[in-house]
């Protein structure tokens, strides 16, 4: 590969190149893999009279009038004639050198998307240059690409950066994947696809074509991804760990627990006993449905690594659930006389300094908190077990980051990684694929059923019926109000309002008590509120999500959700999992408001029809891609850029086969394939 220094580059220099950091370009030869997300078809000129609203077009015309205006603000209006109609052009950041340039009869060709006004047609901020009508510069035989871009980086201004390079980095690129491949899996060449990609005809892109050159790409992209996943497993594993093969305590532990294990759990709780047996580091996912009782084999697998004097750690995504794994925690511990501690980020100093001692000098053996707690450095005496409790939301970054940050004397500590949303089988290849999988597809015995119902915001009364109804037997309810996902400002009004005008309604007795519990809540009084549900103090518990995961209180039999049409699938069937988990049925309202659009309805009907929630995420998966389901904030997560999981998950059986005898077959190519698709940073990181 030749010079990769972006500022060697004409027309590139430090403050450029820091914005193209931000679209991850930091060598030249990632111009190349920067994709278009559209295109403009600039091939062919259209008449003005044959312009239509709201379309991207290439026109023509001469100027008849040039002026600047103030109709509010000052602006720049540019009157264009050609023989079959009138277009205006709409500038409102211009220089008089534009006003100038643009005098009457001047000839004019420019692009931009039309919009009706009630004067005619216009165009704001259209792209144009000047023409000489006698020798005008002849059309673009290609399509123009259209770049993701960031602020302060004009279209223009990459484009003219990755076209003037083109040619010059595909010589350079090499193609990686082997010809077998490429003939088995029918794809033409790289060097082929970039190019066709950059700078179509238009043909190549309104037919199959386009598919089959981002086949290409995808392909390539997907088999760096599962070798990068790979790697990242060898290297983890190239670490010893400690080997945990005490189960004295984890017998004691399941015959002191008030319930019979079921078959998949204590099928899961053997996995895990013969991962921790071995001196390699477990890294495990544990799929179960919400419900399925996680926590209890996330407690048993901590039983072993106690017995054998090694501290474990367990990371809640709140301090809500951290508090209630604490207190279930206590209660099966205590009696076998194991200390578990829990670190808040809200502690007394001498509190903290007193939990960070016992953790340091060993006294304490099992380790409470929040993600956020171990992004502080806590020292441990001998750190054998790190799980990370209901995170679907958990990258493959962090979880390196997770392995430096714990490893201790030489060893790096087994890991379990527990998601209550069910990731379909693909997905998890692609997240996940460094992970072994164990399933909890089974639910306690004895739990009542859940019904789903969905009804219109209009008949809020009947839903405080049937609340009335079953407080009146002495259950529980929630109502949960997440107005807008994105603002817990929004959410906490959403809530209080309900709040309020449940406590007026006329419908609840007075011997009922109402509480509410959202995000600006201080940690204490959130858990206060927790307790008291879980106590019964509380009948109706008024909230926002925060209480989506994980909280588990078997009394309440009604979950409220209002807004439910704003909702993910899998979000919806996480906080109707707070249901249904006594004996007694339940009852999950679905309020929406009205009118619902098609989409809208298909996904609620999921909802209301199926308790499955493998199903649901795969449905979900569908209905929404990949990024939703993970969250969106980690949208990066996976690191895919232009891989779509539910457009190109049928090749993911076909490229998981093959990449587990890749290195042996083709030695050296797989850390080509990474560097150039998913970078360094990941894997060569000092794990
Ligand atoms: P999740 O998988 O959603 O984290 P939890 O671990 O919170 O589920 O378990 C839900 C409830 O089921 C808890 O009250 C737990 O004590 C109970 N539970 C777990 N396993 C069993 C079982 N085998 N039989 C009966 N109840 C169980
Ligand atoms: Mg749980």
């Amino acid at each position: 590969m030749g010079n990769e220094e972006l500022t060697e580059l004409k027309g590139v220099g430090p403050a450029l190149k820091d914005k193209l950091a931000k679209l991850s370009i930091n060598k030249q030869s990632d111009l190349l893999f920067l994709l278009p997300t559209r295109y403009e078809d600039r091939t062919k000129l259209k008449k003005i009279g044959a312009l239509i609203p709201e379309e991207e077009a290439l026109i023509e015309g001469r100027v008849l009038l040039c002026s600047i205006v103030y109709r509010g603000r000052r602006m720049m209006l540019v009157q264009l004639s050609d023989d079959t109609g009138m277009l205006a052009m709409r500038f409102f950041t211009f220089s008089k050198f534009q006003a100038k340039n643009l005098s009457r009869d001047t000839v004019v060709r420019c692009y931009g998307k039309t919009r009706k006004t009630s004067s005619g047609i216009e165009m704001i901020h259209p792209q144009y240059q000047v023409i000489d009508p006698e020798n005008p510069p002849p059309l673009s035989k290609r399509l123009t690409p259209v770049y993701p871009t960031t602020k302060g980086l004009s279209q223009t201004k990459l484009r003219q950066i990755v076209s003037a390079n083109l040619k010059e980095q595909l010589k350079h690129t090499e193609e990686i994947l082997p010809d077998a491949i490429i003939a088995e899996m029918g794809l033409g060449s790289l060097r082929d696809a970039l190019s066709k990609i950059h700078s179509p005809l238009p043909s190549e892109v309104n037919n199959k074509d386009k598919f089959e050159l981002l086949r290409r790409l995808v392909a390539e992209e997907l088999i760096a991804n599962q070798l990068a996943l790979r790697q990242i497993k060898k290297r983890t594993q190239s670490n010893p760990a400690l080997a945990l093969s005490d189960s004295r305590v984890m017998k004691k532990f399941i015959q002191n627990l008030p319930f019979k294990l079921t078959g998949s759990q204590k099928r899961v709780t053997g996995e895990i006993e013969k991962d921790l047996a071995e001196p390699i580091p477990m890294m495990r996912l544990l799929q179960g449905d919400v419900g399925s009782g996680k926590t209890v084999i996330a407690a048993s697998a901590m039983a072993i690594a106690s017995a054998s004097g090694s501290q474990s750690v367990l990371m809640a995504p709140t301090e809500l659930l951290a508090e209630q794994h604490k207190s279930n925690l206590d209660g099966w511990f205590e009696p076998l006389g194991i200390k578990v501690v829990i670190l808040k980020s809200k502690l007394p100093k001498k509190q903290k300094d007193l939990i960070l001692e016992q953790i340091k000098n060993g006294e304490a053996l099992i380790i409470i908190g929040t993600h956020a707690l171990f992004q502080t450095q806590v020292e441990y005496r001998n750190l054998g077990l790190v799980i990370v409790d209901e995170q679907h939301r958990f990258g493959v970054d962090q979880r390196l980051s997770l392995v430096n940050k714990s490893k201790s004397h030489g060893t790096v500590p087994h890991q379990l990684i527990m998601t209550a949303t069910p990731i379909p089988r693909t997905l998890a290849m692609t997240a996940y694929g460094d992970l072994d999988t164990s399933i909890l597809d089974e639910l306690p015995k004895g739990r009542g059923s859940i019904k789903t119902i969905v009804i219109p915001d209009s008949k809020r009364d009947e839903v405080i019926k049937k609340i009335d109804k079953e407080t009146e037997k002495g259950r529980q309810a929630y109502w949960v109000c997440p107005l807008i996902e994105e603002s817990e400002e929004l959410n906490y009004e959403a809530a209080e309002t309900t709040f309020e005008k449940l406590k007026l309604s006329r419908h609840l007795e007075q011997d009922i008590e109402i509480d509410l519990v959202h995000g600006r809540l201080k940690p204490e009084e959130k858990s206060q509120t927790m307790v008291d549900f879980k106590n019964n103090i509380i009948q109706i518990l008024v909230a926002t999500t925060v209480i989506e995961v994980g909280v588990d209180v078997p009394n309440a039999t009604i979950m409220v959700i209002e807004n439910a049409e704003r909702l993910g699938l899998s979000q919806l069937h996480q906080l109707r999992g707070r249901v249904g988990r006594g004996s007694h049925e339940s009852l999950c309202i679905l309020i929406y408001k009205g009118p619902l659009n098609e989409l809208a309805k298909e996904r609620l009907g999921v909802i209301r029809k199926s308790v499955d929630g493998f199903y649901i995420s795969e449905k979900d998966l569908q209905l929404r891609g990949p990024g939703e389901l993970l969250g969106t904030r980690q949208k990066g997560l996976i690191g895919l850029k232009i891989a779509d999981i539910s457009r190109d998950a049928h090749m993911l059986p076909y490229i998981n086969k093959l990449c587990a005898d890749f290195e042996n077959k083709y030695p050296g190519k797989a850390e080509k394939l990474i560097k150039r698709w998913v970078g360094e940073q990941i894997i060569y990181r000092n794990v």
